[in-house]
């Protein structure tokens, strides 16, 4: 169920050429990306050269009918960028949850610039060293500071807007999809030259609104039609004629993150021409041709919800088993175990998820699931299922196992985490109590995606990061891991690792 899993962040800016008030849509875009980040949430909008910002912790709110004209007043302006977080650098204490909120502001004499940002930083000790030299004692808590203050910093240099970006592509490692606006209304986005997190862009049907989205869902929820998402080093300036678009930086390699189909990206989200539940799907297909023995030993289908459903589907339609939808999630318990403590995962997950008994005694269950990370969750949901009486208990987990942290914005950031870093399949199935853990194979997770290896980041799955400074940070903690050095935090904010490379 992915449970375990903690993601970055959503962005969704947009800009109304008819100089209507921007904050309904920006408000609608964040509130169908809050699966991206529930820790907390942020508006800026842009009026007359000033901008106007609210943030807070947890999800976006629902607003009512009768407070939405506050709300206008306290955010004016035709253009606005948001943001939904997850904090995957920095400290979680409330305090500094509040500090890291987004959408960021730099500014410095005239110069000013907001940014709303999803992904994570690798060379944060090169980049903060260097903003330090303009800002004395730079403090953050979150990489879209960096990010905003280094491309201040090159502004401040006479740069204009896309020198700097340039610069910034080049000179930050990492993965960076940022929308951003500045003191003059110019309204932009860019992702890092491998394009490791999503962002698209579309535009209202009377073409005066111009918008930004991690994911097209925003882009639906507001009658926006999707015109393309951003190639990797792209840069991508708006104005009343629409979108004018530069390729600033050109990489050989790219990089998407294979993630964001089997987990991350909501079912009804689109990436090029096709439906992340459609990718799903036949993620579940392909499971089922690469362990025939396991069907054929196998009664029913039973899907973890809700990321394990569209897997199911196809695992259903290739193997004729029938799909027992026999566990149902309590619609109105939302708490995500991965965001809990560890001891109050199990009652969580009892309270979350529904599964009948009746359904389950006696049988040889296939299990769909997107994902195991530190194993914790799905043992809880085998364990679950051998209590009613299972008798035969197959997982069939949809993204490949996981071996290394990910440097890139999702909050499994050491070795000692993963079970997949230490065990085998066979291990884990012994661990987590099931009769087989079955992975999807790496090849058939990036056909199904429609992508190609070579434009897609498995760096989780394959130890092989797309970015030089990732590469080398996770090779040395992987050798200090295997020596029994213990992880202090996430591995590219331990000192040790950072300066050793
Ligand atoms: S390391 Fe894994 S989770 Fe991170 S960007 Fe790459 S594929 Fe996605």
């Amino acid at each position: 169920m992915g449970e375990e899993l903690k993601i970055a962040c959503g962005v969704f800016a947009a800009a109304d050429y008819k100089n209507q008030p921007i904050f309904p849509y920006i408000y609608w875009g964040l509130r169908a990306q809050n699966h991206r980040g529930h820790q907390s949430h942020g508006f800026l909008t842009f009026n007359d050269g000033k901008f106007h910002v609210h943030r807070s912790l947890d999800l976006v709110p629902k607003i009512k009918t009768n407070a939405i004209q506050e709300w206008f007043g306290r955010l004016p302006g035709n253009i606005g960028i948001g943001n939904v977080r997850y904090t995957t650098s920095g400290k979680t204490d409330e305090k500094s949850l509040i500090k890291g909120t987004q959408p960021v502001i730099a500014s410095k004499g005239r110069l000013k610039l907001a940014v709303s940002f999803n992904g994570n930083v690798v060379n944060t000790f090169q980049v903060k060293k260097e903003i330090n030299t303009e800002f004395q004692g730079f403090t953050y808590e979150c990489d879209a500071d960096l990010i905003c203050h280094k491309l201040m910093i090159e502004l401040l240099k006479g740069k204009d807007l896309t020198s700097a970006v340039e610069t910034c592509m080049v000179d930050v490692d990492g993965a960076f999809s940022v929308a951003g606006v500045t003191q003059d209304g110019e309204f932009f986005a860019f992702k890092d030259p491998h394009g490791i997190r999503p962002l698209c862009a579309g535009h209202s049907e009377n073409e005066s609104i111009y918008a930004f989205s991690s994911e097209t869902v925003s882009l639906d929820i507001n009658g926006f039609k999707r015109d393309f998402e951003l190639k990797p080093g792209e840069f991508v300036r708006v104005s009343r004629n629409g979108f004018e678009r530069q390729e600033l930086v050109k990489s050989e390699r790219k990089a998407f993150c294979s993630f964001e189909f089997a987990y991350f990206a909501r079912p009804d989200s689109h990436f090029d021409d096709r439906y992340v539940y459609e990718i799903r799907e036949e993620f579940g297909r392909n499971l089922v041709r690469e362990n025939p023995n396991i069907v054929k030993d196998a009664d029913i289908i039973l899907s973890v919800p809700e990321t394990g459903d569209d897997p199911a589907m196809g695992v259903h339609e290739e193997s004729g088993l029938r799909w027992e939808r026999a566990s149902r999630r309590h619609r109105y318990v939302t708490e995500r175990a991965f965001l809990l403590l560890s001891r109050e995962r199990q009652p969580t997950i009892d309270r979350k998820i529904n599964i009948l008994a009746p359904k389950i005694k006696g049988k040889r269950v296939i299990v769909t699931e997107d994902s195991i990370v530190r194993g914790d969750t799905t043992k809880v949901i085998v364990e679950k299922l051998r209590k009613m009486g299972a008798e035969k208990v197959y997982l069939f987990v949809t993204f490949p196992r996981i071996i290394g942290p990910c440097l890139y914005g999702i909050d499994m950031a050491t070795y000692g985490q993963l079970i997949g870093s230490k065990h085998t399949p066979e291990e884990i199935a012994k661990i987590i109590g099931a009769d087989a853990v079955c992975y999807q194979s790496i090849g058939g997770l990036v056909k199904a995606t429609g992508f190609t290896r070579n434009e897609l980041c498995t760096a989780c799955t394959t130890g092989e990061y797309p970015t030089p400074m990732a590469q080398k940070m996770a090779d040395t903690m992987k050798k200090r891991f295997q020596e029994g050095y213990e992880e202090t935090g996430r591995i590219y904010e331990i000192e040790e690792a950072i300066k050793n490379t």
